[in-house]
């Protein structure tokens, strides 16, 4: 070969340049892959058009999630854009790109938005908000989308973040391709809702964009590939890549870890006590102290705790047995696309994920069932399982109606025959992701600054469809059930538990009672006076939040005393309910708090069944204390409710319509303005679930 020297200058050059653009990629995504923003790390830029263009893509799925459910959705969606269709889809968090260049996305948008709190959009899509909504008319007129929207009509401002993105889309010039989908979770019907949204989307599309329909055809994102050994590197269920024996933790002199804790990275929080409030027959209540001391988290009374938890050994090994899955497996994964990221940390093994990373257990989808259905081990099974996911009636009938979970669905429809038939690269793109549970903290940051306190329901109730199944168990509060027992030496073998879990966690990063967990902020506070009156309604767990709250007006009283000053509180109503007397959350603590409280606090309790009474509920209570709420209203108070959404948050907010329509002498259109305008100045609060 005949190479001269301004050949051998420009090849030298070449190779140099690939090797610094090989380098400065994996450099920036070795920093940068903790995260999760590798999507636009190796494309180098945050520029969304730039991005689709230079990964030659010819869909776009956005998803804006507060706790997965948004992101769960899009990446089935573009799944199925990919299957049926074969496009090149890109699906991407909108929290890590930019959108001044949304106008020039040469391809049609599909864009999913879960609503938080107040009709707010979630924490990350706050710079998306921000562009979409100060748009210019006519400033998207290019741009072509589709947009599903996921909430509870069980609160006030359902959909709200999805209905003020459609109202600035349509405003800023975009073409809505199709009509604006509404998941209701309060209905409980999320998935019929985005079955029935997606199939009108892909018929549209399919028509839109010439598209040839095949026979759903699963690709994977990833390459798979089997290690052999295990090393310091492969995760065995570590809640975040910090946390493997081959990194450091980043802390300061002291020793403090400082995070940041959030979605992306949890702190091994110790539980420094635990016990059970109230143990009936049928059900347990779980108070769990955590200490995070050991870190630089701070919190403020009403805020969220998060836990991260793992699944338990019984569904761990019935997910195993029924896909003939081998925990021991050692795998790694690669993207086959830049714009793909690992979902967890990997190299894992298989144990490890179906243990700590994947939700196995909970409602089967329909989706999941039809793309499932190109796997099925023999013809016979292949026809009942395209019948069924077809089918949204049966479904209803033969799977939901029975708590099935995937396991047990399959096993069902296939009479045990294993479904090894799956790949497993099948399994990690198809399962959702774990997602850690929310509680309301029931400690105050003012009396026990770094200690958190979680009151906890155990879920746990027999299968009412069929009784000689395994009852239907939570995943979190089962784990804080045996976490509390373990550290209050039961034995555990001597106890009749639904459920067992790896306390010991992933290379013993759990053992001695410690969790995964990391703060929420919350909108729900007190007063900033102390001296404005409160109302506050919680029954249930829904108590949690206003122990914290009481808990801090102890303190600061205290703390006003101590240093000479004598601050009057205004009054602090307490509407608490429970089923009788047994399960009568912090029982003895109240009067301890009254008595501290000078007159200022009143607890006022309703039962719903107590033997040989009549059923009564807070929102009965709120109205035989009518006179003194409205007072109370009239004097500026402000009005907390926490707990369930259903039935309480919503009869609450109408006993108070009538309370004011009443008082006011106005109509209960206009009380219900009021308590809107209430809602919307911060006045009256929700923190319901
Ligand atoms: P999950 O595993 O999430 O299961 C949820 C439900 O589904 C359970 O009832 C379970 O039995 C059922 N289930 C399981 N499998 C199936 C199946 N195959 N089909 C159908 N159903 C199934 N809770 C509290 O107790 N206290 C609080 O203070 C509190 N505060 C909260 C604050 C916020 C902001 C939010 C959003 C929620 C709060 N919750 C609180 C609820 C809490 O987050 C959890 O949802 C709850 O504890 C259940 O978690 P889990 O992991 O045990 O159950």
């Amino acid at each position: 070969f005949g190479i001269d020297n301004t050949d051998f200058t420009v090849l030298a050059g070449l190779v140099l340049a690939v090797l610094l653009y090989v380098k400065r990629n994996s450099i920036k995504e070795l920093l940068m892959s903790d995260d999760g923003d590798i999507t636009a790390v190796s494309s180098g830029t945050r520029d969304i058009a730039q991005v689709v263009t230079e990964n030659n893509k010819n869909y776009l799925v956005l998803y804006a999630s507060q706790t997965g459910t948004a992101e769960d959705y899009a990446k089935k969606f573009s799944k199925e854009l990919v299957a049926k269709f074969n496009l090149n889809v890109m699906c991407a968090d909108v929290e890590n790109y930019d959108f001044e260049s949304l106008n020039d996305v040469p391809v049609i948008v599909s864009v999913f938005i879960s609503t938080y709190g107040e009709g707010d959009f979630p924490d990350g899509a706050i710079q998306f908000e921000d562009f979409i909504c100060n748009a210019e008319a006519g400033s998207l007129s290019n741009l072509r989308y589709n947009l599903f929207g996921l909430g509870n009509s069980t609160y006030e401002f359902f959909n709200g973040a999805g209905k003020k993105a459609e109202k600035h889309l349509s405003a800023a010039g975009a073409t809505r391709l199709g009509k604006f989908g509404e998941a209701d979770d309060g209905a409980g019907t999320t998935d019929e809702d985005y079955m029935a949204w997606k199939d009108s989307i892909l018929e549209l599309l399919k028509d839109e964009l010439h598209l040839d329909e095949q026979e759903a055809k699963f690709t994977s994102q990833f390459q798979y590939s089997v290690l052999e050994e295990i090393n310091d590197s492969v995760s065995l269920g570590e809640p975040s890549p910090h946390y493997l024996p081959s990194h450091e933790l980043s802390c300061n002199a002291d020793g403090i870890q400082l995070g940041p804790f959030d979605l992306s990275q949890p702190f091994i929080a110790p539980i420094v006590k635990s016990r059970e409030l109230f143990s009936s027959n049928d059900r347990n209540c779980i108070h769990t102290e955590f200490d995070l001391s050991g870190s630089n988290i701070k919190y403020s009374t009403g805020d969220h705790l998060a836990i991260w938890p793992s699944n338990s050994l019984e569904k761990v090994e019935q997910f195993l047995s029924i896909f003939n899955l081998d925990a021991e497996t050692i795998f790694d994964l690669k993207p086959l696309d830049p714009t793909v990221e690992v979902p967890f940390p990997t190299p894992t093994t298989v144990g490890a994920v179906i243990k700590h990373y994947l939700e196995i257990t909970g409602p089967v989808s329909r989706q999941l069932f039809s793309s499932l259905v190109q796997f099925a081990p023999n013809s016979d099974i292949k026809d009942k399982l395209a019948l069924l996911s077809k089918d949204k009636d049966q479904f209803a009938v033969e799977i939901t109606s029975k708590y099935f979970n995937i396991a047990d669905a399959l096993h069902y429809l296939s009479d045990g025959v294993k479904w090894d038939t799956v790949p497993m690269q099948f399994l990690l793109e198809s399962i959702p992701q774990m997602t850690p549970r929310y509680y309301s903290i029931s400690s105050s940051s003012l009396s026990e600054k770094q200690t958190v306190h979680v009151t906890s329901i155990v879920e746990n109730f027999p299968n009412p469809e069929l009784p000689d199944a395994a009852p239907v168990v939570g995943v979190t509060t089962n784990l804080l059930r045996n976490i509390q027992l373990a550290q209050n030496n039961v034995n555990i073998a001597e106890t009749n538990l639904p459920v067992h879990y790896d306390l010991n966690g992933p290379r013993n990063l759990l053992a001695k009672h410690k969790l995964p967990v990391h703060v929420r902020r919350s909108n729900f506070r007190l007063p900033s006076n102390p001296s404005t009156p409160v109302i506050m309604i919680g029954p249930g767990t829904g108590i949690a939040p206003f122990r914290g709250f009481i808990r801090e007006r102890v303190t600061f009283l205290e703390l006003q005393k101590k240093g000479g000053s004598n601050v009057s509180l205004g009054k602090h109503l307490l509407f608490y309910g429970s089923r009788n007397t047994d399960d009568f959350l912090y029982q003895d603590e109240w009067p301890e708090y009254a008595k501290k409280l000078d007159g200022s606090f009143e607890m006022v309790v309703a039962h719903s069944r107590l033997p040989n009474s009549k059923k009564v509920y807070v929102q009965d209570k709120l109205i035989d204390c009518e006179d003194q709420v409205f007072e109370m209203i009239n004097n500026g108070a402000f009005i907390y409710v926490c707990g369930d959404a259903k039935g309480m948050a919503k009869g609450v907010s109408t006993a108070l319509v009538g309370i004011l329509s009443r008082g006011k002498s106005i109509s209960t259109d206009e009380a219900a303005e009021l308590i809107k305008m209430l809602k919307t100045s911060g006045r009256y609060q929700e923190d319901v679930w």
